[in-house]
């Protein structure tokens, strides 16, 4: 049996059990996905000890995505995000990858999102990070807007085509752009939204990263506005799926994934 899993502190409400399992089952793998929960700064040594273990992957998550970097040979795309959330552990050396970029852009795809134009990411944190190379290498004009603008600024520098700002630039940015995303933690298990409602409007597709609650202000906002809305959930579900085809080299079965990972939501 093929062994998989998460490390983070903390993992208890994690959803990508379900969700990994579901695609074992459905393709009939003989495969497990389990969770593991090392001291905060232990990531790198948890690592190795799976590796030693011989487990077959891990997904990463908060605190460890960027220490883990040390214990990986990651690919070009993690190395420029500079965080891991996926590691191969099949070959020579543990392969460290991102699937958080690609989460994104395949969350807007499956939406019928066309990526190209202008994209705002909200958020300068790993997420946004993360989102913002995804869209950037798709070839859209990137504008990043934090809180803090000096880390919007600073991402920029790094993102090909880039700007950095702050929220205020928020409403000026969004007047000619078409995709936007929210990656802050706003949101989050409360009433409230990064974004002022009047920005928005019927000619953007807005990706929430936050899915809890799935359908967040921003989200209901944007749906006033008449704009694509494209939930959390996806992202989630779109980072596992890439994972899951890394491992295993199968086409995941998106459906079924979908279905356990709402299921838990
Ligand atoms: P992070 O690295 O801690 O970054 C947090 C970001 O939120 C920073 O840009 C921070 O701005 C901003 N922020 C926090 N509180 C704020 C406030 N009150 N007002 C304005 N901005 C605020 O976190 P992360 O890992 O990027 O995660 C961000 C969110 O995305 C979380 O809700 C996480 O659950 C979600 N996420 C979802 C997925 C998915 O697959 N759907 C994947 C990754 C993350 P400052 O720099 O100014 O502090």
């Amino acid at each position: 049996m093929d062994v998989y899993g998460l490390i983070g502190n903390p993992v208890g409400h994690s959803l990508s059990p379900p969700m990994h399992e579901a695609g074992y089952d459905e393709l009939g793998l003989d495969a497990t996905y389990v969770t593991f929960e090392p001291p905060a700064d232990e990531g790198a040594a948890a690592v190795e000890a799976a590796n030693r273990l011989g487990v077959a992957g891990l997904n990463v998550t908060i605190p460890f995505k960027q220490d883990v970097l040390d214990a990986v040979d990651p690919d070009p795309l993690a190395e420029r995000i500079g965080a891991v959330n996926t590691i191969d552990f099949t070959g020579d050396a543990p392969q460290g990858y991102n699937t958080d970029a690609v989460g994104a852009v395949r969350a807007l795809s499956h939406h019928g999102v066309a990526l190209s134009g202008t994209a705002v990411v909200v958020g300068a944190g790993g997420a946004g990070r993360a989102a913002s190379f995804g869209l950037a290498d798709e070839g859209m004009d990137v504008h990043i807007a934090n809180r803090t603008a000096s880390k919007a600024d600073a991402l920029a520098e790094d993102v090909p085509g880039a700007t950095g700002h702050g929220l205020d630039s928020l409403g000026d940015l969004l007047a000619d752009a078409d995709v936007l995303v929210n990656c802050t933690s706003v949101g989050m298990d409360e009433d409230a939204t990064p974004v002022p409602a009047p920005a928005l409007h019927g000619d953007l597709a807005v990706l929430d990263a936050v899915y809890s609650p799935v359908e967040t202000r921003l989200l209901q906002d944007a749906a006033s506005a008449g704009a694509t809305t494209v939930d959390g959930a996806w992202m989630l579900l779109y980072q596992g799926v890439e994972a899951f085809e890394r491992w295993t080299g199968e086409t995941a079965p998106v459906e079924a994934m979908n279905a356990a990972l709402r299921a838990g939501l």
